[in-house]
């Protein structure tokens, strides 16, 4: 263990004897590593310039094909999936499914005599389109804790479904649904929830659900007809988004999906801009991240990624 190290520089870099990795990197790597890691495609977590001469690259081939929908970047990489396992200079990389986006792993790194565990962002309950992440036998785990705080308790994802659909039966009445949240995560699970409805779905999102085979809804290049429902990412003007909607459709019902909805004053918050909130999320939370841990057997345990402090989760 004293030849153990692991620290966040732009990524979290993992050395050991004279290994050395680094996961989910957002600047050019100064130093060189055995490989990098890239756990999803959230641009938090994946810049493609810094590694266009990386090398190896190991991502899921789901990650590679959403970078280059997105940013029109094609990385070269060897592609990994749930149940991986690849030898990079005698290091066992083992790769499982860490249920937070389509295509995003949580990484196992087995130097013989250490196993290393990095969650990158993960959620231990399952959607309707991924399973949930399940614990890693490590002695090390290093894992994302953005709602680590015992304030975030997020309601069974079944509920807050119904609760979606309930939004939506009252939206399209004689108006308009429209959900806001992160392009790539609820982009894709409130298409496959709500495919059985009149949806149109924001070119970005669009674009990324194509390249991943979810061809449901129409893209949303003009204004949708009333009585449809708009799934969308979250404006940067969001008074000016609830105003040009009002003034185009009368009656809209607005909700904004993140896990910090959790937290009623943040919900308070938004109300007052005309719009709804329900914290459904991509991220454990905080009961979960404990019975990640316990369930891990880690006997040390590092966490990375704080609490978001604004409205842009990842
Ligand atoms: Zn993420």
């Amino acid at each position: 263990m004293s030849r153990f190290r692991a620290y966040y520089d732009y990524g979290i870099v993992i050395e050991y004897g004279n290994k050395r990795f680094i996961i989910d990197p957002l600047r050019k790597p100064g130093v060189s590593f055995n490989a990098v890691l890239i756990t999803h495609g959230h641009r938090d977590h994946v810049n493609p310039r810094a590694l266009h001469r990386a090398s190896p690259i190991i991502m899921s081939k789901e990650t590679a094909a959403i970078i280059r929908a997105r940013d029109g970047d094609y990385l070269r990489h060897i592609a990994v999936g749930p149940g991986s396992r690849l030898f990079i200079n005698d290091v066992l990389i083992e790769s499982f499914n860490a249920g937070h986006v389509i295509g995003s792993l949580s990484y196992v790194l087995d130097f013989g005599d250490l196993r290393v565990g990095v969650t990158g962002d993960f959620n231990v309950e399952p959607s309707i389109i991924l399973d949930g992440a399940k614990g890693l036998d490590v002695d090390v785990l290093i894992m994302e804790a953005t709602y680590g705080d015992p304030d975030y308790v997020f309601p069974r994802r079944h509920e807050l479904y119904n609760e979606l659909r309930a939004v939506v039966e009252d939206g399209v009445k004689d108006g308009i649904a429209v959900f806001m949240g992160q392009p790539l995560g609820r982009g894709q699970e409130l298409t496959v929830l709500l495919r059985d409805y009149p949806i149109y779905v924001e070119p970005s999102i669009k674009a990324i659900n194509n390249i991943l085979g979810l061809r449901y809804g129409m893209v949303a290049d003009k204004p949708p007809p009333a009585g449809s429902v708009l799934i969308t990412g979250i404006p940067k003007d969001i008074t000016w988004f609830v105003k040009v909607l009002r003034s185009r459709y009368g009656k809209v019902r607005i909700t904004a999906l993140s896990g910090m909805y959790a937290k009623q004053s943040r919900v308070t918050r938004l109300r007052q801009f005309g719009v709804d909130a329900i914290p459904l999320s991509s991220h454990s939370d905080f009961p979960g991240l404990v019975d990640f841990v316990l369930s891990s057997g880690a006997k040390l345990v590092y966490t990375v990624y704080a609490t978001p402090q604004n409205s842009r989760g990842t």
